[in-house]
């Protein structure tokens, strides 16, 4: 590509002055101007803007969470995470992917809300302020986005989508409206999904306790998905940590239904520790068992009648507390397994929801039986070795005892194998349960998606045709009384689609996580009006080949959007069964103090004023330097100032530039080799390291040619400098846009060899500062290197060199040497003997 446009921005920054012997100074280079310059010229010549195109161009979907505009602006995480992206997308870019590196706004959601009336301020007008606000400071940081594919999810032209997408759901029966026991939390003054409540506390208020409410509210019916949900199978390039965070949240628990035989019916039970089996002593029904008097036998009668007016009714909660009483039915149970005959009580521990109404007791591993069978005398078996089960039941798994032929397994073992005999007998049969519950997203709140339905006196809850949609957010609302959208008649009255009589809006809007379970898709084409999304676009981009995000996304976010696209592959929308090929979790980054960065504790480090004082590329490139990507960090000012200068040292070699020696080719090879490797797999400091390494050796001179490959590498972590070096040299290209270098041939033992003089340079370093400490140095003007004969030559071929660093006489000599002097000096390979002598 070529660039006409950078002669006239030309005169701006080329008044630098090369002075070689002088510090290179802020003033001097003006960064800031070379960063203007080029962001300018990216977004100018659309360089970052991709289509789909055939070919032999393999196509790369990268995704940062987007993020929810706050008026705070950009903070030192965000510069974080977006640079990790953007090195990862500059990085694909340059080895021949057609990537798609976009941009945009989860702008809807109740800390607008908030916000804006606390500010008194619109939520719309504050939204956008934030978001114009957010896109300078990221264009600051040179992200290379494709802006033109932003979306905003406030905007009616997305949140039409999220409406349709509803519909077609409700259609389906994935989207259904019922009273239900719901989370309710009062500072946020609306309802919540399950996800939403941590430890009985609003995830957004870790002080409030989440209320249970009953009322009508719209559910999405995620658990029509949770066996598919539970399978993480697919995800192999996640985090394995996320995988089962997903996993123990989803909740998949195995149990089987077994029949026991009673007076000649079978009774089934529900049980999830089937390797108790041979444990059982007695059974439990419910003293609400509809079935109960089936089991009573005449004798026992008056017995239960009596005991059944004496007991309350109960519930889950209540159980715990409750003294555990029963009667003997009169009727005995037949265990499947062992053929034992056992009583039946029926008793006031068990529900009648629970399962089938009755439950077999196994006094030894059980607490609730354990505490019955104390009270009633009746036995307890030992069937799980581990505890004394005459004094508490031992409720762990372990291993089996007098289970007949399943002794000695243990738990998981015994579970699986006595599960299997049971269907083989048919004797009963495998059940699977779940923790997860449908997603309830109605809120009833303002700054939302508003829910596409009318409810009719006659018709009854009826749909917003598609053609009506979107149902846009009116204006104007009260705060403060009720929810919000009750409060504009003109939005609440309407008519019935259907009856064309009086009918009332919906005002409920929908769950924030909504808006962002299927953003993505609409990336891929995010300015079709006619559909959410083009079939075929979806088909070239879809699904994201890595995404960058938070943790703490795994059990909202992640899994909602895993089901929205599981949701519309069946719908037909889709044909992949995951959004998300790879998962990056990036680590945290802390204030210098190593505490939280926060306002309380005043160590929050502003991005924007980083950029300002030290430019965008030393922010980036300390940001990358400071740890591995995906482990925590720690903020430190003299880390950017070291990377600084060392940007302003690269940016003063270029007039230096002349020939590469061998060595310098092989350094030059290795490190391509294995920054490429280090990038791929977001080692990114690793790279840094070894960036720098590979300058240090320049010293010696290096071609145009090899400082070019330099520069390519760098150019993904100092996107701006790297674009200006490379135009002075004569390049009429953008770097960006460039061909990865590709490493050449690579001279190990030179490089051994080079390594080994370093270290003895570094040897040498140590001694003359142990000397100098203990004032012995005054008079020594000769450093003697003792090397056994086989690597004479490498450090004679130093001695030039040492003897620059040093200022010192140098001499090199043969290990045998060394008793002729008197000094006892052991060398090994590698490690010469050194010595300083007057
Ligand atoms: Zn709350
Ligand atoms: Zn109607």
């Amino acid at each position: 590509m070529i660039i006409e446009s950078l002669k006239k921005e030309e005169s701006k920054v080329f008044k630098l002055n090369f002075n070689k012997n002088s510090m290179v100074s802020k003033k001097e280079i003006d960064f800031f101007s070379i960063e203007k310059k080029w962001q300018k010229l990216w977004e100018k010549k659309k360089i970052f803007e991709v289509k789909e195109i055939k070919g032999k161009k393999k196509k790369f979907f990268l995704l940062e969470m987007f993020p929810y505009p706050s008026s705070y602006g950009l903070h030192m995480g965000h510069a974080l995470n977006y640079t990790i992206g953007d090195i990862y997308a500059r990085f694909k870019r340059m080895n021949g992917f057609n990537v798609l590196y976009p941009m945009g706004y989860d702008s809807l959601g109740l800390p607008a809300e908030n916000a804006a009336i606390k500010e008194k301020i619109h939520p719309k007008k504050y939204t956008e302020k934030a978001i114009s606000n957010f896109i300078k400071q990221q264009k600051s940081l040179g992200l290379s986005y494709d802006w033109s594919r932003l979306i905003e999810t406030h905007k009616p032209d997305y949140y039409k989508w999220d409406q349709w997408i509803f519909l077609k759901m409700f259609e389906k029966g994935l989207a259904y409206r019922k009273k239900a026991a719901v989370n309710y939390c009062e500072k946020c003054k609306t309802v919540l999904a399950n996800e939403q409540v941590h430890n009985g506390k609003c995830w957004r208020h870790e002080d409030t306790n989440v209320e249970i409410k009953h009322l009508e509210q719209w559910f999405l019916k995620i658990t029509k998905y949770a066996d598919e949900l539970y399978d993480v199978s697919k995800l192999k390039n996640w985090p394995e940590k996320i995988k089962t965070m997903q996993e123990n949240w989803i909740g998949k628990s195995y149990g089987v239904d077994i029949n026991f035989d009673i007076n000649g019916i079978k009774w089934p039970i529900f049980t999830t520790r089937l390797d108790t089996i041979y444990g059982v002593t007695f059974m439990v029904v419910s003293s609400q068992h509809p079935k109960l008097f089936e089991l009573v036998t005449e004798k026992q009668k008056s017995e239960v009648e009596k005991f059944l007016k004496k007991i309350k009714s109960t519930s889950e909660k209540d159980i715990e507390e409750l003294e555990k009483e029963g009667v003997f039915t009169g009727s005995y149970a037949t265990n499947p397994l062992t053929h034992e005959k056992v009583p039946v009580y029926v008793g006031n521990f068990v529900l009648a929801e629970y399962g089938s109404g009755m439950v077999m007791a196994v006094p030894g591993h059980d607490a609730r039986d354990f505490e019955f069978a104390k009270k009633y005398n009746l036995p307890i078996k030992e069937v799980i070795k581990g505890g004394n089960v005459k004094e508490r039941a031992y409720v762990n798994e372990g291993i089996l005892v007098n289970s007949g032929q399943f002794s000695g397994m243990n738990s998981k073992e015994a579970i699986e194998k006595i599960s299997k005999y049971i269907e083989k007998q048919k004797l009963g049969k495998r059940t699977i349960n779940y923790k997860l519950r449908d997603w309830l997203i109605s809120r009833q709140r303002y700054w939302g998606t508003p829910i596409p339905i009318i409810y009719c006196d006659k018709c009854g809850i009826v749909t917003v045709p598609e053609k009506d949609l979107p149902v846009k957010l009116p204006e104007k609302v009260k705060f403060g009384k009720g929810n919000p959208l009750a409060t504009n008649k003109k939005f609440l009255e309407t008519k019935c689609p259907k009856c064309k009589g009086k009918a009332r809006r919906e005002t409920d809007t929908m769950d924030t996580f909504v808006n962002s379970s299927w953003y993505f898709l609409r990336y891929c084409d995010n300015k079709n009006k006619k559909k959410a999304f083009d079939n075929k676009k979806i088909e070239y981009w879809m699904p994201v080949d890595q995404y960058i995000g938070g943790a703490e996304h795994a059990c909202m976010h992640l899994i909602y959007a895993r089901f929205f696209v599981k949701a519309l592959r069946d719908l037909g929308f889709v044909k992949f069964d995951e959004p998300f090929l790879k998962l990056f979790n990036q680590g945290m980054l802390l204030g210098a103090d190593g505490n939280k960065m926060s306002k309380s504790l005043g160590n929050i480090v502003n991005p924007i004023d980083m950029i300002n004082k030290y430019s965008a590329d030393a922010l980036r490139f300390n940001l990358m330097s400071l740890a591995s990507p995906d482990t925590g960090s720690m903020w430190s000012d003299r880390g950017i100032e070291s990377s600084f200068r060392f940007l302003s040292k690269v940016y003063e070699y270029f007039p230096k530039i002349g020939k590469s020696n061998k060595l310098i080719e092989s350094k030059l090879n290795k490190t391509i080799k294995e920054v490429s490797d280090d990038i791929e797999n977001f080692r990114y400091n690793l790279a840094i390291i070894k960036i720098r390494e590979l300058f240090d050796y320049f010293e010696q001179g290096v071609s145009k040619k090899d400082f070019c490959s330099f520069l390519k590498m760098f150019s993904v972590f100092c996107p701006h400098i790297s674009e200006e070096l490379w135009h002075k040299l004569g390049n009429k290209s953008f770097i960006s846009l460039e061909k990865w270098p590709v490493p050449g041939k690579i001279d190990e033992n030179l490089l051994k060899e080079e390594e080994q003089i370093e270290k003895l340079i570094e040897d040498i370093k140590n001694i003359l500062e142990i000397l100098e400490n203990r004032n012995e140095l005054k008079n020594k003007k000769k450093i003697k290197i003792f090397a056994i004969p086989k690597e004479l030559e490498i450090y004679s071929g130093a001695k030039e060199k040492i003897k620059k660093i040093f200022n010192m006489e140098v001499e090199i000599l043969d290990i045998r040497e060394a008793s002729k002097i008197g000094k006892i000096i052991k060398a090994q390979p590698g490690k010469p003997g050194i010595y300083v002598s007057d």
